[in-house]
């Protein structure tokens, strides 16, 4: 499966950051990790730093999935509303999927702290309504976040262009917010844990997984077994393949950066998320050196020839569209790509056993807008699960909520 087109930009600023050996004999381990993107490298080192003896495996060279492709906008609000999880679950399950994604956000900012140099940075998001029609319902959307106590601030239409200079209905103000380099976080994070003990392994694929009620046990491509406690399949969108019964829905995301833009110009962009209620949504944040970085223009392509093709008309159109919301911005595309991602019908992710495969494998499945937010979620619940305790996320976050 081919997971991304053109030029992402972290892969071309950052290129191959470490070298990891290929597996070349049979291994034993407490957790055997599948897939060294960011899902993974944080599940490990969730592991490795209590006491686990973790092996990492990936196919590719590590980070080299959908980690180097992601726009990475750290963001406590998830691509479906609250008050529309509410409506579909309940108002405890809505409290507790925002209260966890908002607390993520600093965990990954204590994880980037750690590691260093990761272009991590604290951010507001502005969460502007598209049109009249959206206007109700992102109020709706406010004042609940506002009465659960989440640090939100309404914007009216007047206070919009009085404070940011655009024009839409209204918007939703929230501080906490961040933005980081995926791939160097997860490769960081990666070669820390290789120093520290944790076995990393690249270049090598597993093509089999049988579990037992006692052990998992991974066969490679090259036929080399890896005995391991628990597996964890950290795969990202390929993930899927193990599974019979399709658990969400692939699609294409596209996103472009510009040159470095003169701080003048930028403004309040420089410290600044900004998203929209359309669905699919336009969305950009700038970076450290002061690029903007603009996504959006999803499509429903699964077919990465097909996507090769469209890059440069999509980063043109969302340049196009950035143009027309700040026309004193020049910010035209360097570098543009795009990337495969997987939505599942409630916008929330898959983290633990399937069914399928018993308790001894547990599945990271970071699927939706906010996967980092997940990935940092899921690092948790799944040692509550191997050390066999119970996690507040484990049931909201499971495959059988799906029926
Ligand atoms: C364009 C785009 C924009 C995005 N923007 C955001 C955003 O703003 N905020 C946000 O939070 N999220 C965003 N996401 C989502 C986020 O990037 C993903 O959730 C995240 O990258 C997933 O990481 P992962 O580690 O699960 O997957 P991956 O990075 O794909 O890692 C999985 C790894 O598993 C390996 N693998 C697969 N099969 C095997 C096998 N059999 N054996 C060994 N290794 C295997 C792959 O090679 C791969 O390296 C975006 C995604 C895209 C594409």
């Amino acid at each position: 499966m081919d997971l991304k087109s053109g030029y992402p930009y972290w892969a071309v600023k950052n290129g191959l950051m470490y070298a990891f050996p290929r597996l070349d004999a049979d291994l034993r381990c407490d957790v055997a990790v599948v897939g060294a993107g960011i899902t993974g490298a944080l599940i490990a080192d969730e592991l490795a730093g209590h006491g686990h003896d973790v092996v990492v495996l990936e196919q590719r060279d590590v980070c080299w999935g959908s980690t180097s492709a992601s726009t990475a906008l750290l963001q406590y609000e998830i691509d479906t509303h609250a008050i529309d999880l509410a409506r579909r679950y309940d108002q405890a399950t809505a409290l507790l999927a925002y209260q966890s994604c908002l607390r993520a956000i600093s965990e990954i900012g204590a994880v980037a702290q750690e590691v260093k140099d990761v272009d991590f940075a604290p951010c507001q998001s502005l969460y502007y309504a598209s049109n009249r029609a959206d206007h109700s319902r992102l109020a709706d959307e406010f004042a609940w976040r506002e009465k659960h106590g989440f640090p939100v601030r309404w914007l009216s239409r007047a206070a919009l262009k009085d404070e940011f200079g655009l024009t839409a209905p209204g918007a939703i103000l929230s501080s906490v917010a961040a933005r980081v380099d995926p791939y160097r976080l997860a490769s960081r994070l990666l070669r820390r844990m290789q120093r520290q003990g944790t076995r990393v392994f690249d270049r090598t694929q597993v093509k089999s997984i049988k579990a037992t009620a006692r052990s998992v046990q991974l066969t490679t491509a090259s036929g080399i077994s890896i005995k391991a406690g628990h597996a964890v399949i950290a795969s990202g969108y390929e993930a899927q393949c193990w599974l019979r019964r399709r658990v969400a829905k692939n699609r294409s995301s596209y996103a472009y950066i510009s040159d470095p833009v003169d701080p003048a110009e930028l403004r309040w962009l420089a410290g600044t998320l900004l998203w929209e209620s359309a669905r699919p949504y336009l969305y950009l944040r700038s970076t450290g050196d002061g690029r903007l970085l603009v996504g959006g223009e999803d499509d429903d392509r699964d077919i990465p020839a097909r996507r090769d093709r469209l890059v440069d008309r999509k980063a043109a159109t969302l340049q196009r569209k950035i143009s027309r919301l700040f026309p004193h911005l020049q910010a035209r595309p360097a570098f543009a790509w795009a990337g495969t991602f997987a939505e599942t019908s409630d916008g929330l992710p898959l983290f633990g056993r399937h069914p399928q495969y018993g308790a001894r494998v547990l599945f990271a499945l970071a699927y939706g807008g906010n996967g980092i937010t997940y990935s940092m979620l899921g690092a948790g619940l799944l040692r509550a699960q191997i050390e066999r305790r119970p996690h507040p996320l484990s049931g909201l976050f499971a495959f059988s909520r799906l029926g």
